[in-house]
C-alpha cells in the first residue's frame, strides 16, 4: 500500500477521543458486558473483536436490534465533540505515507469517494460514517465502550470506533508475527461496510444471532465482502480535486487482508481460546468464510455480489 504523495487529505470526518473516555463529560456510564471481561485471556478478546457489536451497542439492555423499517439509525447527532488535534498534521498522502494516524484518514478518505459513489447505486442516500478513535474507554451513542471491546461500528452516531492499540497489541500479534500495514484497512474497510448496511436498512433484516448459517454471520461477512471490493477499487478512488489517493495496493496487502479475516475468524478464536470448534456458537463466520467473502469482493468488484443473505453456502 502505497498513498499517492499530492493527493489532500481531508479530516473532516475523523476525530479522537482522547483516553479515558471524558469526552464530552457527558452523564453517559453504561458498562457494556463485553467490555468487563478483560480477564477472559485472548479468546474473549477476540471473540468480540472487529464487531458489530450488536447487544452492547444498542444503549446496553435493549432488545439488542432494529427491526423493520428499513431505515439506517443515527444521522441527527450533531453535537458532538470531535478532538481532530491528533489529525490537524495530515494534510497529504506523503503524510500519510510517514504517520500512520495519517495512513488512517487516507484510509477514511478513500472509503468516503468510494461508497459515496456506491452507495447510491445501491439505494441507500450516503450519509457518511464518522470516526473515532480512542484509548481506555469511550463515552459513544451506544454506552461505554472500552479498549476491550476491539474495533466497533455505533449504528445510534453512525460512528466507527477504533483503538488504536490493537492493530499492534492484539490483531498483529494474533498474525504469527506477520501483521502489516493492510491490517488497519482491512478492519476499518470491515467497520465501513456495517455503515453501509445500516444506510442500507440490513440490519433490520438480522433476526438469528448465532451458528454458522446465523443472520448475524451473513452480516458479518458481508461486511466482510464489502471490505474486499471497497480493496479492489482503493487505487481508483480520489481526493476532493481528483487526485487518486493510493499510488498502490498490491498482492502483499490482499495476503494481509486475507490473513486478518482468517485470524478473527469463529473457529481461531475458538481454537484459540482453547475450546474446541463449535460452530453452533460462530457469531462473524468461520477463517474459511471469512476469507472467501472478502476474495468473493475482491474479484468480483461489485457490492452486489456480496449477497450473503440470499446465498445457499456461505
Ligand atoms: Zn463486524
Amino acid at each position: 500500500m502505497r498513498f499517492s504523495p499530492k493527493a489532500r487529505l481531508d479530516t473532516s470526518r475523523v476525530g479522537d477521543a482522547g483516553s479515558g473516555g471524558a469526552r464530552g463529560g457527558g452523564p453517559m456510564r453504561i458498562p457494556l458486558p463485553g467490555g468487563a471481561k478483560a480477564g477472559g485471556g485472548i479468546g474473549t478478546l477476540l471473540v468480540i473483536v472487529l464487531i458489530f457489536v450488536l447487544n452492547q451497542c444498542m444503549g446496553g439492555g435493549g432488545t439488542g436490534l432494529p427491526t423493520g423499517g428499513g431505515q439506517a439509525q443515527g444521522g441527527t447527532d450533531t453535537g458532538r465533540m470531535v478532538d481532530s488535534e491528533r489529525y490537524a498534521n495530515c494534510k497529504t498522502g506523503a503524510d500519510a505515507e510517514t504517520d500512520e494516524d495519517c495512513a488512517r484518514v487516507g484510509v477514511e478518505n478513500s472509503l468516503f469517494n468510494y461508497w459515496g459513489d456506491e452507495a447510491p447505486k445501491l439505494g441507500a442516500e450516503f450519509v457518511p460514517a464518522q470516526m473515532m478513535t480512542f484509548s481506555g474507554a469511550v463515552s459513544t451513542g451506544c454506552g461505554q465502550a472500552t479498549s476491550q471491546v476491539g474495533p466497533f461500528y455505533c449504528p445510534p452516531d453512525q460512528t466507527i470506533y477504533l483503538d488504536t492499540t490493537f492493530f499492534q497489541d492484539v490483531l498483529e500479534g494474533q498474525l504469527d508475527g506477520q501483521g502489516g500495514e493492510f491490517v488497519e484497512p482491512y478492519v476499518i474497510g470491515h467497520e465501513y461496510g456495517h455503515h453501509i448496511q445500516n444506510l442500507l436498512g440490513i440490519m433490520g433484516q438480522v433476526q438469528t444471532q448465532k451458528g454458522p448459517e446465523s443472520d448475524a454471520v451473513r452480516l458479518e461477512l458481508q461486511a466482510d465482502c464489502f471490505a474486499g471490493v471497497w480493496t479492489k477499487a482503493a487505487t481508483g478512488t480520489t481526493d476532493k480535486s481528483g487526485v487518486e489517493i493510493f499510488a498502490e495496493v498490491n498482492q502483499q496487502d490482499i495476503t494481509e487482508a486475507l490473513d486478518s479475516a482468517k485470524a478473527v475468524g469463529d473457529d481461531r478464536i475458538q481454537q484459540r481460546s482453547g475450546g474446541g470448534v463449535d460452530p453452533d456458537g460462530w457469531t462473524h463466520g468461520s477463517a474459511e468464510q471469512r476469507m472467501k467473502w472478502f476474495s468473493a469482493g475482491y474479484d468480483s468488484g461489485d457490492p452486489n455480489s456480496c449477497d450473503t443473505f440470499s446465498a445457499t453456502t456461505l
